[in-house]
């Protein structure tokens, strides 16, 4: 049984502080206000502020004036470069508290929020700090019949930047799109989802306190209906860079279309992994097994979809069941948790409608399917015999469910990996090279990784080829999203 006995005596006492926006430089309240739940309990742990559409307008003007002045973005580069670094020592300094209050805002063990997600986001700040001195151009001679020229390109930040992050992950996935877009000199306004915006707006604060001017990083919380759309049609808006689900990446397109904002989007996934016979089970095994259970499956890249070739798929499916069996399901402080809840109770109907659902198209519930109150917990769930076309096998469930599926060839499992809407990660395992760099490049997905599931590093872009996005985070590639390219010629002759 997955669930842990008595995993409430564990708790955490949430900090009693009033949380407010961060406007220009000024913390700003609302006369209405939104709970945050913890996912492990379903109790109210806070009450954030809900933006008006007059907040989400100051926000934006605010961004607009620091980047029309130049305050931050014409700054000496390492001037730039040193208040991101301090933005990460600020995050280490304060990681015992963002860690803990990730761990109740998101769920999830609360060790993995503390020697994880929150030195990743610190590491993000210092990867971006060190990019803000080396962003550079190229220079041409060129030269014609009648004149010869000096050309190079310039680059310069987009401008005012809208950024819009999910429940997952949060801080890390606002360190994203924050660090870049303050490492190219662009001013923002920072929009975390509903459900997870502690660790958002206390990254306002670090950034405040480690000396960004007023105004270049406004943090704003509320409903992504209302105040996320307002931002992303807003004609002083210059860029969105969004992360959450394919629908809302659909709408924020149409509303950029106003002044033709540069957008680009991290979206939904349902990866495939792939194992053929010839894997080493040893690693294959538990790899598949954590690339859908970690996080509960509340990973863009989770590898939902799983594809294990004849000859080894009873094993492996059997081994992939007896992990998710023993996995350790438990309230964030339980130190023996391995697992934690889903984001919300309406998530967890929904992965539970697709276990439902996998089960009525005929898979076999090999493992999992059980729901664990208080809280919104969900066992690690394995529908064996599953089949592409099911709906739980073709839809992002965002929960820890897997559907294992059979293979014969190669061939035969490139044409069923790349049956999705999505492209966004995927994992082949084997021990033929040759199998492997073959199949990798015909998979049509952002990432693929080779005996390993792989998690993004800050150095290497991620995001997704067809419904699962436009451009690539991280990386040099993340920086360019926030920068545009100017061609420049000298006539010199
Ligand atoms: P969501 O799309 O519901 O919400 C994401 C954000 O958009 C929230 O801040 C929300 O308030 C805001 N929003 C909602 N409607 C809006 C609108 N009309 N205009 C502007 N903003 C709006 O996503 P979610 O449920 O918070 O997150 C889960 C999704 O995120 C999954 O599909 C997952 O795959 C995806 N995701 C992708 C990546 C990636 O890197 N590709 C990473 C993490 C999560």
């Amino acid at each position: 049984m997955a669930f842990l006995a008595d995993t409430h005596q564990y708790t955490a006492e949430m900090p009693q502080r009033s949380w407010r926006m961060m406007i220009n430089g000024r913390g700003v309240g609302s006369v209405h206000v939104r709970d945050v739940i913890d996912p492990g309990t379903g109790k109210v742990i806070a009450q954030v502020p809900e933006a008006s559409l007059a907040d989400a307008d100051a926000a934006v003007a605010a961004a607009r004036r620091t980047f029309d002045d130049g305050v931050w973005r014409d700054l000496p580069a390492d001037r730039r470069s040193q208040t991101l670094w301090r933005i990460a020592d600020l995050l280490e300094t304060h990681a015992d508290e963002l860690s803990m209050i990730e761990a109740l805002n998101q769920g999830g063990p609360h060790r993995y929020a503390r020697e994880d997600l929150i030195p990743e986001a610190a590491r993000v700040f210092r990867y971006y700090a060190g990019w803000a001195d080396k962003i550079t151009g190229r220079a041409l001679h060129l030269r014609n019949d009648s004149m010869e020229l000096h050309a190079y390109t310039a680059r310069t930040p987009i401008g005012v930047a809208a950024l819009i992050t999910p429940w997952n992950s949060p801080l890390l996935m606002a360190a994203w799109k924050v660090a870049p877009a303050l490492a190219a000199g662009c001013s923002c306004i920072l929009k975390p989802a509903e459900l997870t915006p502690l660790t958002s707006l206390l990254l306002g604060e670090i950034a405040h306190e480690a000396g960004l001017p007023d105004g270049v990083l406004n943090v704003i919380t509320g409903d992504g209906a209302v105040v996320g759309a307002r931002l992303t049609e807003h004609p002083d808006v210059d860029k969105v860079a969004f992360t959450g689900s394919t629908s809302v990446g659909q709408a924020i397109i149409r509303a950029a279309a106003g002044n033709l904002k540069k957008v680009s989007l991290e979206l939904g996934g349902k990866s495939p992994v792939l194992v053929f016979d010839d894997a080493d089970l040893d690693e294959a095994i538990p790899g598949t097994a954590a690339a859908i259970f970690s996080n509960a499956g509340q990973v863009c890249t989770a590898g939902s979809r799983l594809f294990v070739q004849e000859g080894v798929y009873d094993e492996v499916v059997a081994g992939v069941a007896r992990i998710a069996a023993d996995l350790k399901v438990g309230y964030s402080f339980d130190p023996r948790a391995e697992m934690g809840p889903v984001i919300s109770e309406e998530q967890r109907s929904t992965v539970m409608g697709y276990i439902e659902s996998g089960v009525d198209e005929g898979a076999s519930l090999l493992v999992g399917g059980a729901k664990r109150e208080p809280g919104f917990f969900v066992e690690p769930t394995v529908l064996g015999e599953a089949s592409p076309t099911m709906r739980a096998a073709r839809e992002e469930i965002f929960g820890p469910v897997l559907t294992a599926m059979r293979f014969r060839s190669a061939p035969e499992v490139i044409t069923a990996a790349n049956d999705s809407p999505y492209g966004l990660a995927s994992s082949v395992w084997t021990t033929d090279v040759k199998t492997a760099h073959k199949v990798a490049s015909r998979l049509r997905v952002g990432r693929v990784g080779i005996n390993v599931h792989g998690l993004p590093d800050v150095t290497m872009p991620t995001g997704g080829f067809k419904e699962s996005g436009w451009g690539r985070e991280l990386g040099p590639e993340g920086l360019d999203l926030f920068l545009e390219t100017t061609s420049v010629f000298t006539r010199v002759t």
